[in-house]
C-alpha cells in the first residue's frame, strides 16, 4: 500500500463511513483483483453485482476502446442516433418479455428508479407510490423515499422531508396487497430482495402482486438492478417467476462494468414522457455511447457463451460446499447471489477481517449484518469455486 496515496485518499476523497476497507487496487482480471504488491483477492462482491462478465473481459475492453476512439459524448440523451445505444436497446427489447420494448437509458440504478416513478405518476395521473419493507432502491431523494420501513427509517429520518404519499407494505405478504388501491400510481418491488439479505419471493406472491396491480390500474415496477443481467439464473429474474411488470429498472451489470442504468416499458407507456410537458425527463450523460458499447458487448458475451445457463448450477456448488460448516446457520440464495447466515454480527465482522487477510473480498447486506455475501462474477469456473470454497471454509474454521 502506498502510504501517501492512502493519506491523500482519506484527506481528499469523500468518505461514506468511518472505516473504509483501504485496499489499494492495481489491476483486476476475471474473478480476481490484485494489490500493487500482487496479492490476489477473490472478488465475491463484483462491485455489488456489477462485474457479471468478469473483470477485464476482453470483449468489453475492446468495445470500450473502439467506441472511445470513434466518439464519446456528443449531445444530451435522446437527440442523436447513436449506434451502440440503438443496438443495445434493441437487444434488451428482444430479451425482455413483451411489451417491454422501449428503453430509457440513464447513468445509475437510483436514476432508473427516479425515472420509473415519474413515468408511473405521469401515466396514471395518480400520486401514491408503494414499496416493500426492507427494500433498497438507491440513495437519491425519490429512491430513498421508497426505502422500505422500518429498516430504512434510520436513513430516511436523517433526510426528511422526503416524497409525500409513499408507503411500504410487507414483501411476501399477500394480505398487504389490499393496501394497493385505485389511488395507487405504482408498486415498486425487487423480485428477489437483495439488501434485505437475499429474500426470494414466496410461491405465488409476485403473481398475486401482478394481479392486484392490474385490478386497480396501478403500474407494477420491478427493480432488477441487482438481479438483472443473469445473476438470478435467468437473464431477468422476472423470467424465473413468469411475471411481467409494466416497467423494469436495470443498472449495475447492465453496463458491463461501466456506469449505466435504464428503465424499460412499453412504447405506449413510455411515450407519455414526450409531451405535457415536453422534456419532462432529461439527462445529459444517460446512455453514454461508451457505456452502451460496453453493455452491449457484455450482454452479447453472456448470450453467446451461454453464461447465464450455468449460473444456477454454480450457485448450487457454493451452497452445497458450505451448508454443512458448523458456523453456517442457513444459506439464502438466488442463482449466484448467496447470503451465508452466521447468526451474529460480531462473528461476521471478525470473518470480514479474516477474509481480507486470506485474500477474499466479501461484504454484508445493508439490512442484514449477520450474513456474508457471495456474488462473484458469473464467469467463475468450477475450479475457482472449489478453491474459493476451501478458502472460505478455512476462514470459517478460524472463527
Ligand atoms: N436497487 C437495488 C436493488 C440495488 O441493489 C441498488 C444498489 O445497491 C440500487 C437500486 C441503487 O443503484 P445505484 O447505486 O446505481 O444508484
Amino acid at each position: 500500500m502506498n502510504e501517501i496515496l492512502r493519506k491523500q485518499f482519506l484527506r481528499h476523497v469523500a468518505q461514506t463511513s468511518p472505516a473504509p476497507q483501504l485496499i489499494e487496487v492495481a489491476r483486476a482480471e476475471g474473478v480476481f483483483f490484485y494489490t500493487p504488491e500482487g496479492k490476489p483477492y477473490y472478488d465475491l462482491v463484483s462491485g455489488v453485482s456489477v462485474n457479471n462478465v468478469g473483470h477485464g473481459n476482453p470483449a468489453v475492453v475492446e468495445a470500450v476502446q473502439r467506441q472511445a476512439a470513434d466518439y464519446m459524448h456528443i449531445m444530451v440523451y435522446g437527440e442523436m442516433v447513436e449506434r451502440p445505444q440503438v443496438e443495445f436497446a434493441r437487444r434488451l427489447a428482444k430479451a425482455l418479455p413483451e411489451p417491454l420494448d422501449t428503453v430509457y437509458f440513464l447513468n445509475s440504478g437510483a436514476e432508473a428508479v427516479e425515472g420509473a416513478l415519474k413515468l408511473a405518476k405521469r401515466y396514471t395521473g395518480r400520486t401514491e407510490m408503494i414499496s416493500m419493507r426492507r427494500a433498497y432502491h438507491g440513495s437519491t431523494h425519490g429512491a430513498m423515499s421508497m426505502m422500505g420501513a422500518p429498516e430504512g427509517e434510520e436513513w430516511k429520518n436523517a433526510f426528511r422531508p422526503l416524497l409525500p404519499d409513499t408507503k411500504a407494505i410487507r414483501f411476501n405478504c399477500e394480505e398487504d396487497l389490499m393496501q394497493i388501491t385505485p389511488r395507487t400510481a405504482c408498486v415498486l418491488c425487487e423480485p428477489v430482495q437483495g439488501e434485505a439479505g437475499v429474500i426470494p419471493p414466496k410461491e405465488g406472491f409476485l403473481q398475486a402482486l401482478r394481479k392486484r396491480c392490474t385490478e386497480v390500474g396501478a403500474l407494477l415496477i420491478f427493480d432488477e438492478i441487482q438481479m438483472g443481467m443473469g445473476r438470478s439464473g435467468e437473464m431477468f429474474a422476472m423470467q424465473k417467476y413468469g411475471v411481467t411488470p409494466d416497467i423494469v429498472c436495470l443498472a449495475k451489470a447492465l453496463g458491463g462494468g461501466m456506469p449505466l442504468g435504464a428503465f424499460v416499458a412499453s412504447q405506449e407507456i413510455m411515450s407519455t414522457l414526450t409531451h405535457n410537458p415536453v422534456l419532462g425527463h432529461i439527462t445529459t450523460f444517460g446512455g453514454h455511447p461508451v457505456c452502451c458499447a460496453a453493455g452491449l458487448a457484455a450482454m452479447r458475451f453472456l448470450q453467446e457463451n451461454r453464461v447465464v445457463e450455468d449460473v444456477e448450477r454454480k450457485g448450487v456448488m457454493f451452497e452445497q460446499a458450505l451448508t454443512d460448516h458448523p458456523q453456517v446457520q442457513a444459506i439464502r440464495r438466488s442463482g449466484l447471489l448467496l447470503a451465508v447466515e452466521l447468526g451474529s454480527s460480531d462473528k461476521l465482522y471478525r470473518l470480514m477481517d479474516i477474509f481480507i487477510e486470506e485474500g477474499i473480498l466479501s461484504d454484508w447486506f445493508l439490512y442484514c449484518d449477520t450474513a456474508f455475501r457471495i456474488s462473484p462474477p458469473l464467469v467463475i469456473t468450477d475450479d475457482e469455486i472449489r478453491d474459493c470454497v476451501e478458502l472460505i471454509r478455512k476462514c470459517l474454521d478460524r472463527l
